[in-house]
């Protein structure tokens, strides 16, 4: 049985930071990275490349799985703040996570991702607080889909000659006493030994992740998922704030139910996606950087927080419940609606959506949101809605179109000491799927902890 000094399963941000800090702190270092999906010049979605209409459910979505993970295609927004985009200041003073990203951050600069930042903007969060709105505030930079995707596909090359990376391999399971990691690769079972395994499994793997702890007795909490939609708009609504921040954040705490509803990852002149988590259909953006590919609308993303309380304790299977809804109502895709359609009740249909000012960036079925987001979550959105257009007046438009369903999901987070698990010596925990982080900054800043802890070690 061949053996390493470290396995680290998922080739996201998180693991790719930690095996580049492993790396290049102690090359002598045997390291090997397992990853599910294919290599990132192999990763290409169907629906991007114009071959499909619709998303044909592909045995690995090259959307969130594959080199570079789900950042892969993201549009690249890196928040330099640890305001928001995770709980990794919960468990590190947040000098020392922002250190991390800062880190993280010269390393992607070593690759080709360029240097400039927007600034916070006190003006703009005043006239949010005039309206009850809250916008967070934090130094961001914005490489862009194609930039950041070419930023990735340099450090994936680095990494190569240094580590030991096998794609298109999906771990199965792991031994917590032998440090045995099973995997499957090219339909053959095969094992490997390693003194330190890192799980850095992201979204996609967090349903595994939460199996595996379940079922090696460490105990996860988890209350809170986030459900919404995407909104789609012509992009000179929100151009007083994003020729400004770029991407505003903007919470509101709704008057009906007291429950918060977050504004967040703004595309500017973007394109509306669809991505398949675990066999479910959501939305999402992503915004080029590159002129030609940049669209009219900009696009966000408006979720309601819900937390459960005993004794339900399964938010991602609710949220993939009602998003599995849309996927079932629209023929086995998403919807789209417009606002006014919505708000009148009815039905948007293909001859509505024709007439439509705004002109959809994707492909989804004109169809009737209220069939399946629960009321609580669509009056949140609505009254939200209505707050953020006394901000960015034409948010309330008639045609503003709004794709269902968006959810983020953060992972249940396993009892640790240090990122190590639970009764695991030696096995640690990064990033979105051990539910840690929910940003790419957050999520690389984690991975390069936990690679320095295990060289402390
Ligand atoms: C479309 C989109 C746009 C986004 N835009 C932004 C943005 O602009 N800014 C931002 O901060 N965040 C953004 N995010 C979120 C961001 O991508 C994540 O926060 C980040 O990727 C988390 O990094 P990670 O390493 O924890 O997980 P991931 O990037 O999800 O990587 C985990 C990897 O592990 C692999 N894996 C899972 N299970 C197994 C297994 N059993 N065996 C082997 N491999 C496995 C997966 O295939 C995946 O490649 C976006 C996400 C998406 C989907």
């Amino acid at each position: 049985m061949r053996s390493y000094d470290i396995a680290i399963i998922g080739g996201g941000i998180g693991g790719l930071m930690s095996a580049y800090a492993l790396a290049t702190k102690k090359p002598e270092l045997r390291i090997l990275l397992l990853e599910k999906g294919h290599d990132i010049e192999k990763r290409v979605c169907p629906i991007v490349a114009g071959k499909v209409p619709a998303c044909v459910r592909c045995p690995s979505c090259a959307i969130m799985e594959g080199m570079a993970g789900a950042g892969a295609f993201s549009d690249g927004k890196y928040v330099i703040s640890t305001e928001y985009g995770g709980w990794l200041p919960d468990f590190l003073p947040p000098e020392q996570v922002l250190a991390y990203i800062e880190q993280a951050d010269g390393i992607l600069q070593s690759f080709g991702a360029p240097a400039e930042r927007f600034m916070p903007n006190d003006e703009l969060k005043k006239k949010c607080l005039e309206h009850d709105l809250h916008m967070a505030q934090a130094q961001l930079k914005h490489l862009g889909t194609d930039a950041n995707f070419e930023t990735m596909r340099k450090m994936v090359s680095f990494l190569r000659e240094r580590v030991t990376i096998l794609t298109d391999t999906n771990v199965i399971d792991v031994d917590k006493a032998a440090h045995t990691v099973w995997y499957e690769r090219n339909g053959e079972r095969d094992d490997v030994t390693a003194s330190h395994i890192v799980f850095a499994v992201g979204r996609v793997g967090s349903r595994f992740f939460a199996k595996w702890c379940t079922e090696n007795g460490i105990p996860l909490k988890n209350n809170q998922v986030d459900i919404g939609v995407r909104v789609e708009l012509p992009s000179i609504v929100w151009e007083d704030f994003s020729h400004k921040i770029y991407e505003p954040k903007i919470w509101y705490r709704s008057k009906q139910y007291g429950d918060v509803t977050r504004m967040f990852c703004f595309n500017e002149r973007g394109q509306v996606v669809m991505e398949n988590t675990s066999g479910v259909l959501t939305v999402n953006g992503h915004a080029y950087v590159d002129e030609a590919k940049k669209s009219q609308n900009s696009n966000f993303a408006l979720l309601s927080t819900i937390r459960f309380t005993e004794p339900f304790r399964e938010p991602i299977e609710y949220a993939r419940s009602v998003a599995s809804l849309a996927n079932l109502i629209s023929g086995g895709s998403v919807l789209v609606q417009r606002l006014g359609d919505l708000l009148a009740g009815r039905r948007t249909d293909e001859r509505r959506l024709a007439q439509s000012t705004v002109r959809p960036t994707l492909k989804a079925v004109a169809g009737d949101l209220s069939l399946c987001l629960p009321k609580r979550q669509l009056d949140n959105i609505i009254e939200t809605l209505q707050a953020l257009d006394r901000i960015a007046p034409g948010t309330m438009n008639y045609d503003t179109l709004l794709y269902g369903v968006e959810c983020k999901y953060y992972s249940a987070r396993p009892n640790c000491e240090d990122f190590e698990l639970e009764g695991c010596e030696r096995i640690y925990a990064v990033g979105d799927g051990t539910g840690f982080t929910r940003s790419l900054s957050q999520a690389a800043a984690h991975g390069l902890y936990v690679a320095d802890k295990i060289l402390r070690e």
